[in-house]
């Protein structure tokens, strides 16, 4: 399942894995550091350690990026059209460097990327607006109270961007475009998981297992965004908001970003996109968008390349082979199964796109 589905080249696909190993190994230390030393050591050891973390998730982070896309470009045009992969990996490039370089260098905040994933995935973008939470008290003296509101602005500007482009493009916009959590790592480091062992078939109770996920961090999600709009429209005073806070910490930590880890070095890279709570809720409004695939644009021949490839252990081919459009909750747009097939029978679509398509064709008749 999932993987890359090609005689990928020996070299790069090392190169890759080792580049992934380090920064998975680097990011387990800093944040080790980050959360459990920083706040027992010096306030100078302190500095240091939030200045090699920022660097780390910008600057580093962005290095890796590069990187990964050379690498990943150059193994993807041998076998498929890698139409739609390419233009992930652009769009998965530009975001970066306007969230993880641009931005911060325009408006002095190394920490932009906290405001990047729209609710409910996390509520720190709410804490920022929160006089009394322990995230603005933690930034005020850095920030200022102008930087903390210019942040949660940022955040409802890239939110609107990403919901109405997932209203227009579906989930794809988002997951397989911009999304600077798992979506990134997924696509540019694609021909290298599992970093261990070979790619694993999920049994149909493992994958009931992660929809029983999805509802839960889905619950937990709204939960803690519910907690943070409840106080900032006045109906609690906050109680409970330290516990709050760090709650949701251990739960950013070890279900979400140490699991994302876990699942890259023995399962898949979109593993995490299995129950991600922001991923959910985009595919729910994906459905408002029309997303799907199209199976009839050629002729299926049953050859199953196109599940073979999907991160999402979604059976396109079962569709295909019947002319049904597919239509899963679980879909991220990421378009291997379209680059894979070699009658060239799949495309995806929205509602939108289509009539854009309809457009074309109309001009061309003409
Ligand atoms: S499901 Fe979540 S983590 Fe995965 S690509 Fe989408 S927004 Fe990112
Ligand atoms: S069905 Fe969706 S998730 Fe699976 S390969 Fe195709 S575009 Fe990607």
């Amino acid at each position: 399942m999932g993987g890359d589905g090609m005689d990928t080249p020996r070299m790069e696909v090392l190169i890759l894995k080792k580049l992934l190993i380090t920064y998975i190994l680097a990011g387990i230390i800093i944040a080790g550091l980050n959360q459990g030393y920083a706040p027992h050591a010096s306030a100078e050891t302190a500095r240091l350690i939030d200045t090699v973390w920022h660097a780390y998730e910008n600057w580093i982070k962005m290095l890796f990026i590069i990187a990964g896309v050379v690498l990943t470009i150059r193994l993807i045009g041998r076998q498929t059209s890698g139409k739609l992969r390419r233009r992930n990996l652009y769009g998965f490039s530009i975001a970066a460097l306007i969230v993880h370089i641009i931005g911060p260098a325009l408006t002095a905040n190394s920490e932009l990327y906290l405001f990047t994933m729209p609710l409910p995935w996390n509520s720190l973008p709410l804490q920022a607006a929160a006089a009394e939470s322990p995230f603005y008290l933690s930034r005020l003296a850095q920030w200022g109270a102008r930087g903390l509101s210019l942040a949660f602005v940022f955040h409802l500007v890239v939110t609107s961007i990403i919901l109405l482009g997932t209203v227009l493009f579906g989930r794809r916009w988002q997951c397989s475009t911009l999304c600077l959590f798992n979506g990134f790592i997924s696509e540019v480091f694609a021909p290298a998981f599992p970093i261990v062992g070979r790619e694993k078939t999920l049994s149909s109770r493992q994958l009931q297992a992660f929809s029983v996920m999805r509802g839960i961090f889905l619950f937990l999600g709204c939960f803690f965004t519910l907690y943070w709009i409840a106080y900032l429209t006045g109906a609690h005073a906050g109680p409970w908001m330290d516990l709050m806070a760090r709650l949701e910490v251990i739960k950013y930590l070890l279900p979400e970003l140490f699991a994302a880890m876990f699942f890259w070095v023995v399962f898949t890279g979109r593993g995490y996109c299995f129950y991600c709570p922001a991923g959910t809720l985009i595919a729910l409004v994906g459905r408002i968008s029309g997303q799907r695939i199209r199976t009839n644009q050629g002729v299926c021949i049953d050859c199953k390349k196109c599940s073979q490839v999907c991160p999402m252990q979604i059976d396109i081919a079962g569709s295909a082979v019947v002319g049904e459009d597919v239509r899963s909750i679980r879909c991220v747009g990421c378009g291997h199964c379209i680059d894979r097939c070699p009658t060239a029978t799949l495309d995806y679509t929205t509602r939108f796109l289509g009539s854009i398509s309809l457009l074309r064709k109309g001009g061309r008749s003409e």
